[in-house]
């Protein structure tokens, strides 16, 4: 599977209405990046956003900030149209592995939940870019993200159902960006797991039964992927598990991090 194709097949038949389910209609998908455009240095004039899907977060700065000139980087071909389209924002087409773009090009590059989903190789690639390209970055990624798996009921293979293929840690946020030292570490917090289920499923796994793969989920071996469910919306919950989880969303239980924002500098 090539790695674009992902990317193209997330986006889904309907781009304006996942665009939509996943993060118009998300607050806490709103309020990260909120959070990474008000954390742009105030002295910035040029800024990239690499990995930008449909330009969301360029959508908001040019909102906030219309002086600046704000650039996006995307490898779907129609994210980028979508962003075009819906926002007007400016986007190039192309691999975060080789930016397009001169050195410090750019006053400040964004790259928000782009890291996680990068294979080896293409990986250390961007990173380099990254810090090739702007004296300043803000990264976001989920921090200390404790992968669950799903496994494809065509060929077996198991893989994380949001395509992250790495998690990291405070020592792997401090050193990401060559030639550049992290200035700030920001985390949002959410609320844990209740204790005993992650174990459970994990030995459900572990003995056949692994959680089914979700709908929009592509096989990263062998392309499978269930139909799209009738009007491309969530799936329904039964009655009864909805109860059970208002009911479980009632019980107190310990926060876990989410996402780190790191900000970084040149020297
Ligand atoms: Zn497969």
């Amino acid at each position: 599977m090539e790695h674009a194709a992902y990317y193209e097949h997330a986006v889904g038949a309907d781009p304006d209405a996942a665009l939509r389910r996943r993060q118009l209609d998300n607050p806490r998908e709103m309020a990260r990046l909120r959070g990474v455009v008000e954390a742009i240095p105030a002295d910035a004039r040029r800024v990239l956003d690499v990995g930008c899907g449909a330009g969301i977060a360029l959508s908001l700065l040019a909102r906030a900030r219309p002086e600046v000139a704000a650039t996006g980087l995307e490898l779907s071909a129609r994210a980028a149209d979508t962003g075009r389209r819906l926002f007007g924002v400016d986007i190039v087409q192309g691999s975060a592995a080789a930016l397009p773009f001169a050195d410090d090009a750019f006053d400040v590059v964004l790259a928000t939940e782009l890291l996680e989903h990068l294979p080896h190789g293409i990986y250390d690639a961007a990173r380099r870019e990254l810090a090739r390209v702007a004296p300043r970055a803000i990264i976001t990624v989920p921090f200390r993200e404790r992968r669950a798996q799903v496994q494809c009921p065509a060929c077996g293979c198991r893989f994380n159902p949001f395509y992250h293929l790495r998690s990291f840690d405070d020592a792997d946020l401090a050193g990401l960006l060559p030639g550049m030292r992290r200035a700030d570490l920001h985390i949002t917090w959410t609320r844990g797991f209740f204790p005993g289920i992650r174990a459970a499923r994990r030995l459900k796994a572990a003995l056949g039964h692994p959680p089914p793969l979700p709908r929009e989920t592509l096989c990263p071996q062998c392309g499978f992927h269930r139909p799209p469910a009738a009007g491309d919306g969530p799936e329904p919950k039964r009655p009864a598990r909805r109860l059970l989880y208002a009911a479980m969303a009632r019980i107190p239980r310990p926060r876990r991090p989410r996402w780190a924002r790191a900000a970084y500098a040149r020297g």
